[in-house]
């Protein structure tokens, strides 16, 4: 049996942009500085072979050379001598001779040569001294130029990864974008239901129109506002139409944005996003999904929390930093309050906060409606009838119901969305795709036909319990058939008999199996889990049990929605657990006697429900109905 609250579908998120390819990126890296070396180490031989043009000759050449007057200059720079050798040729030629020039090396021996200076200024030769070190800087360099390259390429990729880095988060000047700045079209009118929300946002929509009416009267405007509730509850939905009601700028952000970034920027981009905001004032900054970055400081996990703390830390004085008069209101939009930084509570911070919660029965008709204004439906579609049948659906589901119903008519080639289409939809969001090639064996369709039918009959004959609206064999999802039941308005009060009847339908499935097998199926595993949950609720919660009487323990409540439901230690004694157990297992042993003792009286109607079911798969509440009916007329 499929209870109302079956879990919805995820939904489908966009996956985040994929980084480029640090491999690659590396990889080019690796072979440019390999490259670079190769011709650092091909340069430096040219320039080894470059000291060639400097004819090496050995000290007593260079002696004798100097002797013989062929050197007309040199240079001594430490051990090294340097100059030029003027030889005369004598051609065969009728001007007879030309000088030829060559350039030479030599070095001073180590033992040095004390007369050397002496020999030069002799024979007329010019001397230049150098002092040692000086004019000998690229030997030097050349050493170096491997390193400094590799600097240089370094220095050059850093500059050109950060500047991809700043077209990424839209800090450089390349457009792209760090935060969303909008004039919002969105409207109250876009917002079906939540009006307790809306009535609440009007105040904030007031003072961004008309500011000084507030401020005259020394009113302090509230800076920031917290909207808490489900996902596809509408909250960014609301936000959006405060700033299109207001008519100011909106500055929107994405909490887990701040969370893809590189070290430092997430304080930076907050920093900015205020700065932008106020200039622009009277403006609305809205962070989406605060809790990403929101989450309670020194807390976390594994690394990569100093990145979203400093974020957060950026934040918390960025919200204290503005005057109240500055005209900015800053929203945020949580589905995760309890996970919250409390500083973030504190006042003069997120200090208002507005709950949207999921939408009851005539909320969800006004959304329905929103949303097939632009669909063309059939007249047997009755969103009344929807919006009963969808109990916990969201906003944004009901949205999608509407949306996989069109599609559906399309696919079949239709001008308009029928009924079939739109229960369609309701049971695939409800409980995921029909499971295709999953063939059941003819007893286990019986099973199957026999444990629904308990659900069903037993649904369909006690007094108190909600009636049924569907009952199906065909497997969905991960539940193999479903029994559904309808509520026909929203509860609020649950009397002790609902109760214990919800808990005796659960039991039905079970007891069918028992009856007409003679033995148990795995099939009962959810209807036991749930029965025994609600068991378990009348006893400590609502005082609902003969023998514990009404006491209700003093455990947490379950906060549902806001997934508060933190795993308490019990604040009982042994004995009284004990006790309690004892007192849910007799609740359930009594229903379970009850779901037996009915359906033993009622096997006719049992039978006929299961052939049906077999033949048709599916059941409406009204044949399940007419099925009981026929078989006590005809016993
Ligand atoms: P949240 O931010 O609470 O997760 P969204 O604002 O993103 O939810 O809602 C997603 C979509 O669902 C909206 O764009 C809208 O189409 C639809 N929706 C949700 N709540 C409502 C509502 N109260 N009225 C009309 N549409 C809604
Ligand atoms: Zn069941
Ligand atoms: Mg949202």
């Amino acid at each position: 049996m499929a209870t109302q609250s079956d879990p919805r579908p995820p939904r489908a998120d966009e996956p985040p942009p994929a980084p480029p390819p640090l491999a690659q990126r590396l990889m080019r890296l690796i072979v440019l500085v390999v490259a670079v070396m190769l011709l650092v180490v091909a340069l430096r031989g040219t320039w080894d072979s470059g000291r060639d043009w400097n004819s090496r000759i050995s000290y007593s050449t260079f002696r004798e050379q100097v002797i013989s007057g062929n050197v007309q200059k040199v240079t001594i720079q430490g051990e090294s001598i340097e100059g030029i050798l003027v030889h005369t040729v004598h051609l065969d030629s009728p001007t007879g001779e030309e000088q030829e020039y060559a350039r030479f090396i030599t070095y001073l021996p180590s033992v040095g040569d004390e007369g050397l200076l002496a020999l030069l200024e002799e024979n007329g030769v010019e001397v230049e001294t150098l002092p040692t070190g000086d004019g000998r800087w690229w030997p030097l360099l050349i050493s170096w130029l491997p390193l400094i390259l590799l600097f240089a390429v370094w220095m050059f990729f850093l500059m050109r990864t950060q500047g991809r880095m700043q077209s990424l988060l839209g800090l450089g000047g390349s457009g792209a974008k760090l935060y969303e700045r909008t004039r919002e079209a969105t409207t109250f009118a876009d917002v079906a239901g939540a009006s307790a929300a809306k009535r609440e946002l009007q105040e904030i929509i007031a003072f961004l129109r008309r500011p000084e009416q507030f401020t005259r009267l020394g009113a302090e405007i509230p800076k920031g506002v917290m909207i808490v509730g489900p996902p596809g509850t509408g909250k960014t939905l609301l936000a959006r139409a405060v700033a299109g009601e207001a008519g100011v700028p909106f500055y929107s952000i994405t909490g887990s944005d701040f969370m893809e970034m590189f070290v430092g920027v997430g304080a930076r981009r907050v920093r900015d996003l205020f700065g932008s905001a106020k200039e622009a004032a009277p403006s609305i900054i809205f962070i989406d999904e605060l809790d990403s970055i929101g989450r309670r400081r020194g807390t976390g996990l594994g690394g990569g929390h100093d990145e979203r703390e400093q974020t957060l830390n950026q934040l918390l004085s960025e919200l204290d930093g503005f005057e109240a008069n500055e005209n900015v209101i800053v929203m945020a939009a949580t589905n995760r309050p309890d996970i919250l930084d409390p500083a973030l509570l504190r006042p003069g911070r997120f200090d208002r906060r507005v709950t949207v919660d999921l939408p009851t029965t005539s909320e969800r008709v006004e959304i329905l409606e929103l949303h097939a204004r632009r669909k063309p439906l059939d007249k047997d579609v009755d969103l009344e009838e929807v919006a009963r049948g969808t109990p916990g659906f969201s906003g944004a589901d009901l949205r999608n119901l509407l949306n996989e119903a069109a599609l559906g008519a399309a696919r079949r080639d239709r001008t308009s969305v029928g009924h079939d289409d739109v229960e369609e939809a309701r049971d695939k969001i409800l409980m995921g795709l029909e499971r295709e090639g999953l063939a059941l064996t003819e007893r286990e369709l019986r099973f199957l036909a026999y444990h629904e039918g308990g659900h069903a009959l037993l649904a369909a004959l006690l007094p108190h319990s909600d009636p049924v609206h569907k009952v199906t064999i065909i497997p969905r999802g991960r539940a193999m058939g479903s029994t559904h039941q309808l509520p026909e308005r929203e509860r609020h009060i649950y009397e002790r008999e609902y109760m214990l009847e919800r808990i005796v339908v659960l039991m039905g499935g079970r007891a069918a199996e028992e009856l007409v097998f003679a033995t148990m199926t795995s099939g009962a595993e959810d209807d036991l889990r749930e029965a025994t949950r609600l068991a378990r609720k009348m006893v400590l919660d609502w005082g609902m049990s003969d023998r514990f009487g009404p006491m209700a323990s003093e455990r947490r409540r379950e906060h549902v929605f806001l997934g508060e439901e933190i795993a308490r230690g019990r604040e009982y004694s042994e004995e009284t657990a004990r006790e309690v157990d004892e007192a849910v297992k007799e609740i359930v042993e009594e229903c379970r006697e009850q779901a037996r003792g009915t359906i033993e009286r009622n096997r006719a109607a049992l039978d006929r429900i299961a052939t049906r079911l077999l033949e048709k798969e599916v059941l409406t509440g009204d044949e399940v109905a007419e099925l009981v009916k026929a078989s006590s007329e005809a016993a």
